[in-house]
């Protein structure tokens, strides 16, 4: 799912940058403007795939009326996961209210689609003896193709989607984030974020995404962000980085 915004919702987008490409230009600033530039020529169909089985998610169509078994096996572990997610938040029973495929906005910089969202309130004692009413959210990403990712606690997409509930939640005392991949043992890692944390890594995001969408941004060649760029095969940088390793 590494390409989903290839295929969902471009014109909603428009040219600002998306969480899910922020891992990518945290590596190399010109990745935005030249994928922007040059048309994507590689293989689409793990996208497209990965689009169905996003959208089961987002429907939640029954498993009985998945007919692929794999796409099956994909969402009753995505399911599973989820569940399991927020059982160890205590939020089966609990009064909440769940989003799903919404996009949010750091004013009009930069975006993110996120595949699951929960918020709720629930009392909490911050030490001082006095129960107050606090809000706090939930938000999951599935990968829902075969491949290897970041997990929760170093995923800069997951980062990225917290700050973006932080900036649209400012309430939200706790962001609580899981990556699901139900093709990997294990099927879910997860990691949790407080609202200064998250307020500082969003400052953070915002410089990089000026830079990437400024004049002229720095180029650095690498196997994880040329992976997806559609500047590869005309890009410098890339042409020098094959000229060390060869030499
Ligand atoms: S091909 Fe690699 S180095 Fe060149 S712009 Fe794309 S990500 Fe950056």
């Amino acid at each position: 799912m590494g390409n989903k915004d290839l295929e969902k919702s471009p014109e909603e987008r428009g040219d600002a940058p998306s969480a899910s490409k922020i891992s990518a230009i945290s590596k190399c600033r010109g990745f935005h403007q030249a994928n922007q530039i040059f048309p994507w020529y590689g293989e689409r169909d793990a996208a497209n795939e990965g689009t169905i089985r996003h959208q089961y998610e987002e429907d939640q169509t029954p498993l009985d009326e998945i007919i692929d078994p794999e796409q099956r096996f994909c969402a009753d572990r995505c399911r599973k996961a989820l569940e399991w997610c927020r059982d160890d938040l205590d939020l089966l029973e609990n009064e909440t209210t769940i989003d799903r495929e919404v996009r949010l906005w750091w004013d009009d910089k930069w975006s993110g689609q996120l595949d699951y969202l929960e918020t709720w309130s629930s009392t909490r004692d911050f030490g001082d003896g006095i129960p107050r009413l606090t809000e706090f959210a939930f938000l999951a990403d599935y990968k829902t193709l075969r491949g290897d990712h970041d997990p929760a606690p170093v995923n800069l997409q997951l980062l990225a989607q917290a700050v973006l509930v932080m900036k649209n939640f400012p309430k939200v005392h706790q962001v609580y984030v899981a990556l699901i991949e139900p093709f990997q043992d294990p099927i879910y890692t997860t990691a949790s974020y407080s609202s200064g944390h998250l307020w500082g890594r969003g400052d953070w995001i915002c410089g990089i995404v000026d830079e990437a969408t400024g004049d002229n941004p720095s180029r650095t060649a690498g196997p994880s962000q040329c992976k997806w760029c559609s500047a590869v095969p005309f890009c410098p940088e890339v042409r020098n980085k094959i000229k060390e390793l060869v030499a």
